[in-house]
């Protein structure tokens, strides 16, 4: 691997594009191909005119797709990554998606002589944009190592998991626990909001007590206030997270008890037409079956300075 080398980013989405400025922005030279042309143009990343030209002008070729049927079509495609990439290059994939898959692709790639990393991340748009995600990682360690500089333009950390499919493995479990505390949160504010509390205060109180959570913490100081902080994943997103978590269970023989409550939570975002908005607006959709309940205005009926012990 060349000192410098050279980068590509196929999905320039709300995290391909931005990682792949971070990386731009770190020295590194990178192209990026997506599907869609505008997201291409608002990415402001110099851009292929295909997969098969990025991957010839990349060393490194990172994915940050949808799921694992696009990933699947772009490895698989006529002119996608299985038939362009050459010996000795390495394919990262930072998307959310299927393990079983993901351990598939590696054997494929590997039998090209390309390394193929399963890398889940966390943190979200606010992380990559600040470059300090998380990154768990399944495969060989010795591409992590030797691109720990390229890594560092984006990520505060990186765990290597172990075998191919560990990284995805890892993420689903993580995104599980994120996403049943968005949900839980956000049914407990909108009962909140119903009863008459000071949703400020509830928020202060839960960061003080056992219900503290990301949620809590990150999220809803910020939506109480109306920023329901765009940019991030989306409710289509995280029902597909779900699915994964659901479908790894059973393949693991672990009965989930809260898993298909929680997906039916963000289910029910999708189908009430918030399915391409950040998942935090899966609060909203509660609230619309809680009778319209929204936790903007209301009024604040504790004196902020005034707790008591
Ligand atoms: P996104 O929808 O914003 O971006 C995905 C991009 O892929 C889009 O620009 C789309 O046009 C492009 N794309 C779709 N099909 C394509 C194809 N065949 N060829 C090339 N490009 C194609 O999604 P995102 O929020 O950036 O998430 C990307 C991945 O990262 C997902 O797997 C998601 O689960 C995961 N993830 C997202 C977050 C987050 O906070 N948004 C956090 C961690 C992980």
């Amino acid at each position: 691997m060349a000192d410098s080398p050279t980068t590509g980013m196929i999905g320039l989405g709300n995290m391909g594009g931005r990682i792949a400025r971070r990386i731009r922005d770190g020295g590194y030279p990178i192209v990026g191909y997506d599907a869609s042309p505008a997201a291409l143009e608002q990415s402001g990343v110099v851009a292929a005119a295909s997969i098969a030209e990025l991957v010839e002008r990349s060393d490194v070729v990172f994915l940050s797709l949808p799921d694992s049927h696009v990933i699947e079509a772009v490895v698989h495609g006529d002119d996608g990554l299985l038939a362009s990439a050459r010996d000795g290059q390495v394919v990262i994939d930072l998307s959310t998606a299927d393990p079983g898959s993901s351990a598939r692709i590696h054997g494929e790639l590997g039998s090209k002589g390309v390394e193929f990393i399963d890398a889940g991340i966390s943190g979200g748009a606010a992380a990559a944009e600040r470059g300090t995600l998380v990154i768990m990682a399944g495969g060989s360690p010795a591409p992590l190592a030797a691109l720990a500089a390229v890594f560092e333009t984006f990520s505060s950390a990186v765990y290597h998991m172990g075998e191919p499919g560990s990284g995805h493995t890892t993420k689903v479990l993580n995104n599980f626990l994120n996403a049943i505390a968005l949900a839980a949160t956000a049914e407990a504010m909108v009962a909140g909001r119903k009863a008459g509390l000071d949703l400020a205060q509830l928020l202060d109180v839960l960061n003080h007590s056992t219900g503290v959570n990301f949620a809590t913490l990150n999220r809803f100081p910020h939506v109480i206030e109306g920023d329901y902080l765009e940019g991030g994943l989306t409710n289509e997103l995280m029902a597909k997270d779900m699915r994964l978590y659901l479908a790894l269970l059973q393949q693991l023989g672990v009965t989930s008890f809260t898993g298909t409550a929680c997906l039916g939570a963000f289910d029910l975002a999708g189908a009430l037409g918030y399915g391409k908005q950040i998942s935090n607006r899966v609060v909203d959709a509660i609230g619309d079956v809680a009778g319209g309940v929204r936790l903007q205005g209301y009024e604040r009926t504790v004196d902020p300075g005034g707790e008591s012990r």
